[in-house]
């Protein structure tokens, strides 16, 4: 990672009050983008992933920590103060359906953002603009006049992401934009994110439980249970060396084509049921469930330890000792 991180969040923290008490959604979590690389966060439903995207584009504002974009503490940021950092701090979300407006063409839909931040000055210069989004994300430019109803959803998509990429960000979230598609369009989805990510030299937090497309699209993976990280590292050291138990099961359950490796691998099961967090964290979040759980990891707030040559770090105290082979853990490279 380079020096200065495009983006940094440190010790990020979420509570929603309900009707049934305190919801822990997001518990201390701290990371970094640097410019151009592509993140995945990755975690069951529930794990806090869509609170930290909001929190980031400023959509929710976090009960703890700061969210510091190049530099700058926008943790607090209003709305005027946001406006100009929104251009260059983009969202694409999960269904395009939902997140485009049915009354405007797409035209209008990507005039908005070129109007409101002056990338685009005068009708010709607007439309030039207009075909070359359309181009960029491989649509049609006679679909410019359509609305969202008359679109395919795949076709939805390419709209939502053509209004993020529009004001030329250098950051963009992506939200599990291809989880509402079908399996064939999400290949192309896919593949346009990554031409567009090289083209454009895009930093990308791609958010997904579709742990294969995270390893085809990213370069490095951040693991999140409960609302806290328990496993980051590169691509290659979180799919072919994964350490913590959680990271060891989610992966053994990654759908595997070939029936003979499915065969050779370990399916990996933790007993129990992922719990709703209605009291803070103490100790390992995964306590409860984890086979190699002892009464000492039932304490204080478990330390993320480097587990490897870079940036592997790993939230367990099976790897406590600082070794780094974590003797007394599952050796889960076959499940890989
Ligand atoms: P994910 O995107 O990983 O599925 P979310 O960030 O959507 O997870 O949710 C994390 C937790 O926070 C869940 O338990 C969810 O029910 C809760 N949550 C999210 N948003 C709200 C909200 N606005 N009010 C109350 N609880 C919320
Ligand atoms: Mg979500």
């Amino acid at each position: 990672m380079s020096a200065e991180p495009i983006l940094a969040v440190d010790n990020l923290e979420q509570r929603f009050k309900t009707p049934g008490g305190l919801v822990y959604a997001v518990n201390g979590v701290t990371f970094q983008v640097a410019a151009g690389e592509s993140v995945g966060l990755v975690g069951e439903s529930g794990s806090g992933k869509s609170t930290i995207a909001k929190s980031i584009v400023r959509l929710g504002e976090p009960t703890g920590g700061s969210i510091v974009y190049r530099g700058q503490d926008i943790t607090h940021l209003g709305d005027n103060q946001m406006r100009s950092l929104r251009s260059k701090l983009q969202m694409v979300f999960q269904d395009p359906t939902l997140s485009l407006n049915p009354r405007l063409s797409v035209r209008q839909t990507l005039s908005e953002p070129l109007r409101l931040h002056k990338i685009a000055n005068g009708k010709a210069d607007l439309d030039a603009h207009l075909n070359r989004l359309m181009d960029l994300v491989n649509l049609e430019r006679n679909l410019l006049d359509r609305r969202p109803g008359q679109l395919s959803g795949g076709q939805r998509q390419r709209v939502g992401i053509a209004r993020a990429i529009a004001t030329e960000p250098d950051f963009i979230v992506l939200d599990e934009p291809t989880s509402s598609l079908d399996m064939s369009i999400r290949i192309s989805i896919i593949e346009l994110l990554r031409n567009l990510q090289q083209e454009m030299g895009l930093a990308y937090l791609f958010i997904s439980h579709d742990l294969s497309t995270v390893r085809y699209l990213c370069s490095r993976v951040i693991v999140l249970y409960l609302g806290t990280i328990v496993e980051e590292g590169t691509v290659e050291e979180i799919f072919s060396a994964p350490k913590h138990p959680y990271t060891q099961a989610l992966l053994s359950a990654v759908p595997i084509p070939d029936p003979a490796l499915r065969s050779s691998r370990n399916r990996i099961v933790l007993p129990g049921e992922t719990p709703h967090l209605t009291h803070p964290i103490v100790g390992c979040p995964l306590a409860d469930r984890c086979p190699y759980v002892e009464p000492s990891h039932r304490e204080g707030r478990i330390p993320m330890v480097s587990v490897g040559p870079g940036d592997h770090r790993v939230a367990c105290l099976l790897y406590q000792d600082g070794s780094g082979a974590g003797a007394t853990a599952p050796d889960a490279s076959e499940a890989a």
